[in-house]
């Protein structure tokens, strides 16, 4: 049974999606549907899909990434648990028919808070760095600013685009 510890009010957060499943494409597109029927959370948008080039053995997937605004009345750790069951779900179809890697659900960032804890880093501790997490953020937020005083401006101006580039559709 997942836990569904509510917050007195909805706040904003946003998502970091992956996945180099051989299908990434429709498993990113089914996991934002996924998102948008979450308990007592509704879907803000969602960044376009990006592809990047696979690190490491040329023969697997494109990487695909997009970043969802939630908002959601879920408490941090509720709101991971929900995340992984959706992670959960994905790996087993995986396990089934295809090689190891699936669907990635990151929180990236919840209202304002800053959360170091077992489970849980918020913000995400590979946020700064990340180019396919950076650029989508910058698409559907590009006047944020991060807890700590840092803004998304700040942070892309330091942070390669590498081959990340919006999919073609
Ligand atoms: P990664 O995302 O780094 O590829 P995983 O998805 O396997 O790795 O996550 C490993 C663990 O990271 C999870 O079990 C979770 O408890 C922890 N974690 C810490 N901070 C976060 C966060 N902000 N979002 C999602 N998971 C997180
Ligand atoms: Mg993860």
């Amino acid at each position: 049974m997942i836990s569904t510890a509510l917050l007195t009010q909805a706040v904003d957060l946003y998502i970091g999606l992956g996945s180099n499943l051989e299908d990434p494409l429709q498993q990113v597109r089914q996991a934002l549907s996924e998102l948008a029927e979450l308990p007592h959370t509704e879907l803000i948008c969602h960044s376009q899909l990006y592809r990047s080039d696979p690190v490491g053995p040329a023969d697997q997937p494109d990487f695909i990434n997009a970043v969802a605004h939630l908002r959601s009345q879920l408490q941090p750790e509720s709101l991971l648990d929900q995340l992984q069951a959706l992670e959960q779900k994905h790996r087993r179809v995986r396990l089934q028919h295809w090689g190891p890697r699936t669907l990635d659900l990151d929180i990236l960032l919840f209202a304002d808070l800053q959360i170091h804890t077992a489970r849980l880093c918020i913000p995400h501790s590979q946020l700064s760095v990340r180019s396919f997490v950076l650029y989508p953020l910058q698409e559907i937020a590009p006047t944020l600013q991060l807890p700590g005083g840092r803004s998304i401006t700040e942070l892309i101006a330091q942070c390669d685009r590498g081959t990340l580039a919006p999919v073609q559709v």
